[in-house]
């Protein structure tokens, strides 16, 4: 159970063959989204999966069973919207009660949140990632199509009261559309206590590339006083963290302009069950579904997420070769 380690032996996490110690899975649930992102999904969206091609819950539960007992303690579900996949609170349920996992955390547009946030965390939810990518509603509503911002706020609101801590809110810095903003976001996470992370755009089916450097949004910031760095902590993940003046922590994902794959420690797991080795190349994708589908048993599924970390890259080549991925983050599982 999360946080209920004490009965089994820490399993060490498996390691790949860059000695990368893999622990963390992310599982989404759905490729189905309530909002269509300019930098995530085409406007039309993507082509929508039937019922059966989607793994089930019992699916889901089945494979994260047996990589916590390879050392998988951290699973973060993501989609997609997760929230938009019916239930999603038993799979939550579900998942809280598996052995081994010390972290269950969930991303999601927040959108939802505000039915769901007190009924996620008594299912055993630890915390919440929140997108937000601009404070104005009309920059909200024309980077998302179709959101509004005031649902976000209030869901992020929800999540805080529902103890669904910390609250890290992720903003992809966009050049002209919401860089701007960096310093008003910061400061209002700053404000109401959540850790803010801005992420470089990555290239990928749905969005025209470029990002904005993380050097560059840092430079935004510096009105806000000295930016202390942190040291690295699990729960951080590939942020590099700061100190926004003793209180709130700002971070930066960079996987642009510094990428960070020699310190990668997931896999991926699409919601057509797909296991995916590196989200940023599709080298090395085994199929999870069809043999859970022919009664593969926990060894056999064992045998297939070991097959998936003996196939990771050792790095991604998007920076140096310019390449774009063809398939939308929303379909991945960001
Ligand atoms: N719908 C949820 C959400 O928006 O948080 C979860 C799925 S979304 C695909 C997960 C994360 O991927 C979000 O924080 C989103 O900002 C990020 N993302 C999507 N496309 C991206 C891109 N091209 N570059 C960088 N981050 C991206
Ligand atoms: Fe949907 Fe999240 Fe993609 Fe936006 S980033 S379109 S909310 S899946």
């Amino acid at each position: 159970m999360v946080n209920n380690m004490s009965h089994i032996p820490e399993a060490p996490g498996i390691q790949d063959r860059y000695s990368r110690v893999i622990d963390y899975l992310r599982v989404s649930v759905t490729d189905r989204c309530n909002l269509r992102c300019t930098y995530c999904m085409p406007p039309e969206g993507v082509t929508l999966l039937d019922h059966e091609d989607i793994l089930s819950f019992e699916e889901i539960v089945a494979v994260v069973t047996a990589g916590a007992e390879l050392g998988i303690s951290k699973v973060r579900i993501t989609g997609g919207e997760p929230l938009v996949r019916p239930g999603l609170c038993d799979l939550v349920r579900a998942l809280s009660h598996v052995d081994g996992l010390d972290d269950l955390s969930l991303t999601t547009n927040g959108t939802l949140l505000k039915y769901y946030a007190a009924e996620l965390k008594a299912a055993g939810l630890k915390r919440v990632n929140i997108s937000l990518d601009s404070l104005r509603p009309d920059r909200f509503l024309s980077i998302t199509r179709q959101g509004h911002l005031e649902d976000t706020l209030s869901g992020i609101e929800a999540a805080q009261v529902a103890g669904l801590m910390p609250i890290k809110i992720n903003t992809v810095v966009m050049r002209g559309i919401n860089d701007d903003e960096v310093k008003d976001i910061a400061v209002l996470a700053r404000m109401r206590g959540w850790s803010i992370r801005f992420v470089e755009r990555m290239p990928l089916s749905g969005n025209e590339g470029g990002y904005v450097p993380s050097s560059e949004v840092l430079g935004h910031l510096s009105p806000l006083g000295t930016l202390d760095p942190q040291l690295p902590a699990f729960h951080n993940g590939p942020a590099r963290c700061y100190s926004l003046k003793g209180t709130g922590s700002v971070g930066f994902i960079s996987s642009m302009s510094e990428p960070f794959c020699s310190t990668c420690n997931r896999l991926r797991l699409t919601s057509t069950g797909m296991l995916r080795p590196c989200l940023l190349s599709d080298a090395g994708t085994v199929d999870i579904k069809t043999p859970l589908r022919e009664g593969a048993d926990k060894a056999i599924v064992q045998d297939l997420l070991l097959e998936a970390v003996s196939c990771k890259p050792g790095s991604h080549s998007l920076k140096s070769n310019g390449s774009r991925i063809g398939t939308a983050m929303s379909q991945i599982g960001g």
